[in-house]
């Protein structure tokens, strides 16, 4: 059986990014994207605001008392949707076999390449091309792995990129911190704390059966990432298949007059785009007639909407 080759891409600080695309002034600055009332977190933070200890998922309040001098952004979903879009169209274009982990995250399948044309080569024009054409930093690992390629692009950023060769995954792995590993999350950590379980390395020694003993099933896979062991395919994207509106409060509320005149809105918004979307697909299909209709099923609903 040949080796893999599986290369993980992530935007760096992916909606500090758009908003500095959008607007130069705010580049070098430190940005907290976040909601800024009681229950805000950070949802993302440029480098300069890391710089005092600040990270995603911290209460805005935390990290406003770490940061006073940050500018802080509300965000906006829609163009951080649509730059995705762009990314995704940039790497579909190219990649054999991707898929797409989150809104700013990506595995290729490049097994079978390195003959032709050297994958990592291959990786960083692709890298390069994304730059270029979308105006976004990105990072990127590649090793023969999932977990390893990811821990790698961590490693890689801010705008970088890590290449682990075969066979060198758990000498790449073993000084690192736990935490590291993908799925790691506070508990797990706490505990492996607990348990004097600092490295990557002595994780990776601990016998598996008292792993499972104190994690359960989860403790297998713990051990097999600590020893660069991931067999998880590549799972293709698929145009997606659902579409959904949400809106957080400020404060709790029992004002039902208010929260239905809001879901009706927001229902309202759904299904303008999933009409929007459906009849696009029509169009697709059935050429200039469908076309036409859709033009008029717009201009109908747009002119009903005002
Ligand atoms: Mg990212």
């Amino acid at each position: 059986m040949y080796d893999r080759a599986i290369l993980h891409l992530d935007l760096d600080s992916f909606f500090v990014s758009v908003e500095c695309l959008k607007n130069s002034s705010l580049l070098g600055k430190p940005l907290l994207i976040g909601g800024t009332s009681n229950r805000g977190v950070v949802a993302s933070c440029s480098y300069e605001a890391r710089r005092f200890g600040v990270h995603s998922a911290m209460p805005m309040k935390m990290a406003l008392r770490l940061c006073p001098q940050a500018i802080i952004l509300r965000g906006d979903m829609d163009s951080y949707s649509k730059y995705s879009g762009i990314v995704t169209d940039i790497i579909a274009e190219d990649a054999p076999v991707y898929e797409k982990a989150s809104i700013d995250e990506f595995y290729l399948d490049l097994t079978g390449m390195d003959r032709h044309f050297g994958c990592f080569k291959w990786s960083s024009e692709l890298r390069q091309k994304v730059i270029k054409d979308s105006g976004l930093p990105i990072s990127f690992g590649l090793s023969v792995n999932k977990t390893v390629s990811k821990i790698g692009t961590s490693e890689a950023k801010p705008n970088g990129t890590k290449y682990v060769p075969n066979g060198e995954e758990k000498g790449f792995l073993a000084p690192l911190p736990v935490g590291k590993i993908p799925g790691v999350g506070d508990q797990t950590h706490k505990k492996l704390n607990f348990m004097g379980v600092r490295t990557i390395d002595t994780l990776s020694q601990i016998p598996i059966r008292l792993l499972e003993r104190e994690f359960g099933k989860p403790g297998r896979t713990l051990w097999e990432k600590a020893n660069a062991i991931d067999p998880t395919p590549i799972v293709p994207y698929h145009e997606q298949k659902s579409m959904s509106k949400e809106r957080t409060f400020v404060e709790d509320t029992l004002d039902v007059m208010m929260m239905k005149h809001l879901l009706l809105d927001m229902a309202d918004k759904l299904s303008f785009e999933l009409r929007l979307r459906q009849t696009r697909i029509y169009h697709h299909r059935q050429g200039p007639l469908r076309r036409l209709q859709y033009l008029h099923q717009t201009k109908k609903y747009l002119l009903y909407r005002q």
